[in-house]
């Protein structure tokens, strides 16, 4: 029996559901422990959306929590933070908010265990998700081509490693491909050939080869994966982008979380009136610092009540963003802010052959942000 941890983070986003049903579906014999970190200022629409999840995956979604509910007179994670920080809101170069609410309970949790992280980052993503600095954590990424972890493979092909990993590639590979392979995995990493060369190469080369290489590599080191008898991955040859995510979403029955679904909206352009649509690109907080102007916007008139609350917290001079949500929300910035985004989108469309879709306003959207909160 194994004594390894699978855990898999469910930030209330679409990747992550995805994942989570994903993971279900194909690795059944894992035993997965699927968790959310809440901040206690979702949208109603990511809390709608872990419910249905529970039901689908037909296994509770454990809450890790942050805080001690019966010693803060704070009624939920973010504002008990806030008080500790002194009102001091949290921004992309100060973000307590996930250190604290996120990552530090997920650590906890873990311990010393050995622990498999699954997280979703996309195969059309170009981003690298949050890999722990414990030693006990390893993570995998299920939906792209290449599952393993940025340290991994710079160990697994580290010139000191070369030997190791060429008499792997000698004794698994199918005589057809040997050759081929083997003047990639005998050439060391050199200016010439860098190591994204050489990843490229060999994942190119043979993509289950490749991943029973590592596994093989892994079970000569500590981490949690070479500690698995058989591990389902090394055999998948599945990328998975946002169209597939969607679609696992709406064929599981969980649905697309509702924010994501375009809304329209209405702007005076020199005298015409213009149609264009706004959503939310993102899960998280819903005065999450990451969110674009039209999301704000999106925030005032869609959930009113939620912007009111957005600009209790700024404070003291503390704001989410240059510019004070008091400003923002008078009607000549929300005009202007609608109007630059419906030339933005008008600009792009006719620029693509395709026109722009929805759904490549999420992947630009997409590109900052917090791995921990948006995937
Ligand atoms: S959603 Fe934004 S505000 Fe909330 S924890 Fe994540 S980064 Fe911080």
């Amino acid at each position: 029996m194994s004594r390894v941890k699978h855990l898999l983070g469910i930030s209330g986003g679409k990747d992550s559901a995805a994942l989570a049903i994903y993971m279900s579906k194909n690795c059944p014999e894992l035993d997965i422990e699927y968790y959310t970190c809440d901040t206690g200022k979702e949208l109603k629409e990511t809390y709608d959306l872990i419910d249905r999840l529970n039901s689908v995956l037909g296994k509770e979604i454990v809450i890790y929590k942050s805080m001690d509910d019966a010693n803060s007179p704070m009624k939920n994670p973010f504002d008990h933070f806030l008080a500790i920080y002194g009102g001091y809101l949290p921004s992309p170069m100060a973000r307590w908010c996930t250190n604290k609410m996120k990552l530090e309970p997920f650590e906890e949790h873990v311990g010393d265990a050995p622990t498999i992280s699954y997280v979703g980052i996309r195969g059309d993503e170009n981003r690298e998700g949050y890999v722990s600095k414990k030693e006990n954590i390893q993570t995998i990424f299920p939906f792209r081509k290449n599952i393993w972890s940025e340290d991994v493979i710079k160990k697994a092909l580290s010139n000191s490693n070369l030997e190791v990993i060429s008499s792997f590639y000698k004794e698994l590979s199918p005589e057809v491909i040997l050759k081929n392979v083997m003047q990639y995995a005998e050439q060391p990493i050199s200016p010439k050939f860098t190591q994204r060369q050489k990843l490229n190469a060999l994942i190119d080369a043979d993509v289950k080869l490749f991943n029973k290489v590592i596994f093989e590599f892994l079970k000569t080191t500590d981490y949690p994966v070479g500690k698995l008898d058989y591990f389902h991955l090394v055999d998948s040859e599945d990328v998975i982008v946002l169209d597939d995510v969607f679609k696992i979403l709406e064929d599981s029955g969980v649905g697309v979380p509702a924010y994501y679904k375009p809304i329209e909206y209405e702007v005076e352009i020199d005298g015409e009136i213009k149609r264009g649509t706004y959503s939310r690109s993102r899960s998280g907080c819903f005065f999450c610092f990451y969110q674009q102007k039209i999301e704000w916007v999106w925030l005032l008139e869609q959930h009113p009540d939620l912007f009111e609350k957005a600009i209790e917290y700024e404070k003291e001079g503390y704001t989410w963003m240059a510019e004070r949500l008091e400003e923002l929300k008078k009607p000549e910035r929300v005009k202007a802010i609608k109007k630059e985004h419906y030339l933005r989108i008008n600009r792009e469309k006719s620029k693509s052959r395709t026109g722009q879709s929805w759904q490549d306003e999420i992947l630009q959207a997409e590109g900052e942000g917090c791995a921990s909160c948006f995937i």
